[in-house]
Parts: structure tokens; sequence; C-alpha cells
């Protein structure tokens, strides 16, 4: 089995202030924010290849593969979302010249993904990949058609993320635009990663390194709110193995708890669908076992 480590960092949980009941009630902040609000209607993925000295650089074959495989999550998504009644239309896009994909080139700080997350002092490398994240949005911006967007204008300081996310959505004409950068490793234990999921004002991201389909659908739940439902090297307390223990047994076939499997195989849990917004309530015992039973989960 492949030592991959995924992570979601950072997840905020906002408390909503319930003062007159020992019990509070608690808001997944990622439905309804940011750029990925709900899962549902239409969704823009743009698929951003880079190249790095340390990765393999992307082929022909290496790009119409992943995109094949990029799709089938997809469809697998939307398969998912049709057994609910919840309408979905996932459009792939991806950064072009000439009609042709260009890969852009960026070299991450610490040569590779994982290492540039992993340097000292803790969290000193997410900055790193925010800045990275940011140059290859440079890069793939110049080749978008001339901006008129009416969005970049009404903020002042906009990220260079932001920017990119206003034009796609004024040419796709859709404000879910998921983002996503595909790195072509060489290394089988590097990592794929979502960053700022639950932030508050930074554009949302992630960075995939293989091709299964299953892992585009796991990393791109995570845009929309999705939370990693299997042990990550982050949950260093007791109670949070528990709980994701638990997670699992709960959720034999989940896509958040199981990424490497056949995506034929896999499921979307019922506490999954609640934090993508395709549930408004999450059933008591869930959240009992999620969450704890002093908090509740607010309706959407
Ligand atoms: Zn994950």
């Amino acid at each position: 089995m492949k030592a991959i480590v995924y992570l979601l960092i950072v997840l905020f949980i906002f408390l909503e202030s319930c003062m007159t009941t020992k019990k509070m009630n608690v808001m997944f902040a990622s439905v309804n924010n940011n750029v990925c609000r709900r899962l549902s209607g239409k969704v823009v993925v743009y698929a951003i290849f880079v190249d790095s000295k340390e990765t393999k650089p992307w082929s022909d074959y290496d790009i119409r593969s992943t995109l094949d495989s990029l799709r089938k999550g997809m469809d697998w998504l939307e398969l998912q979302a049709k057994k609910d009644s919840i309408p979905l239309d996932i459009q792939i896009d991806c950064n072009k010249k000439n009609n042709g994909i260009v890969p852009v080139y960026q070299e991450f700080s610490k040569k590779t993904l994982s290492a540039t997350l992993y340097k000292k002092p803790l969290f000193s490398g997410v900055k790193d990949i925010h800045k990275w994240a940011d140059k290859v949005a440079i890069e793939a911006g110049k080749n978008l058609l001339k901006d008129t967007s009416r969005l970049v204008k009404t903020k002042n300081k906009l990220s260079d993320r932001e920017r990119l996310i206003a034009r796609l959505r004024a040419i796709h004409r859709t404000d879910n635009i998921a983002l996503m950068y595909l790195i072509n490793n060489y290394h089988t234990d590097e990592m794929s990663l979502t960053l700022d999921a639950n932030s508050n004002h930074n554009v949302e991201y992630c960075i995939v390194s293989y091709k299964y389909p299953s892992v585009f659908a796991h990393e791109f739940l995570h845009l929309f709110g999705a939370w990693d439902l299997y042990i990550t090297p982050f949950d260093n307390k007791r109670k949070a193995v528990k709980r994701k223990n638990m997670a699992m047994e709960m959720f034999p076939n989940e896509i958040m708890a199981f990424a490497y499997r056949r995506i034929e195989s896999l499921e979307i849990s019922p506490f999954t669908k609640y934090t993508i917004g395709w549930t408004n309530e999450l059933e008591k015992k869930y959240s009992d076992a999620m969450i704890g039973k002093m908090l509740r989960p607010v309706k959407y």
C-alpha cells in the first residue's frame, strides 16, 4: 500500500454561540463559503499542468491520460449527484495556448511538494506553496481571453489566484470554479493536497500528483468542504484517531477515507454529503460520532 499522505490543512469550524443551552451549534464553514460553495449546478474544473525539475515532464500522452482519468472521476461524481437528485454538471477546462495544452514551469521552493510542505518552521511551507500557486496562476492567466470582467474591478487587492478565478468566472459564467494544479510525479510517495478549502478569504485549490479517478474526485470534494475521514499524520490526538476509526467503520466505502480504491467501488457517505451541501442536516448518530455530543451541526 502506498504511503501517501493527504492533507486538508487547518479545518476551521465556526461556532455560533448558543448560550442558552449547553450544546453548541456548529457551522461547517465551507458550505456557502469561498469560491467552491455548494456542490451543485454548473462547476468548472480548471486544470493547470505544471512542470518542474523534480517532476516528470508532461508528455502529450500523460496529459491525455490524466484528462481521461479526471473526466472519469467527475463522471462518477455526477452519477452520485444524480442518485441524490442533485443537479450537477462538471465541465473541464485547461490552461491552453493556441488551442494546445501548455504546461507552466514553476519550481517548488524545496524542489518537491512534500519537502516544501514539511519545511520548518511549521506552516512556512504552506506560504511557499501559496506563492507557487500564485505564480502559476499568473502564467495561466496570460493565456486567457482579454480581461473584461467586472468582478476583477470590485476589489482593489486581489491575489493572483483571485484574479484568475474572477476571469474564469466571467468566461464560464459560473461562480463554481475548482482550481486544480496537476504535477507529474516520478515518485510514488508524493502527496496530493488541498489548501484553503475552509478559508473565508483565500481561494481554495488542490494540487494533484496522481492519475487515479478516485484521487481527483477526493481532492475535488475537499474543495467543496469534504473532510478527510482516514487517519492523517495530523490526527495526533487520541480522540481524533478514534473518530476517524469510527468513520471508517461506519462508512466502509467512503471516498474521503479510501481514495486509492477503484472508484466504482466507492460511495459518498451521509457525513460527506452534509459537508458538501447535498443534505442540509446531519443525522444525530453521525454527528455524535464525528464531532461529539456537545456540538450540534446547523441546518443549512
Ligand atoms: Zn484528503
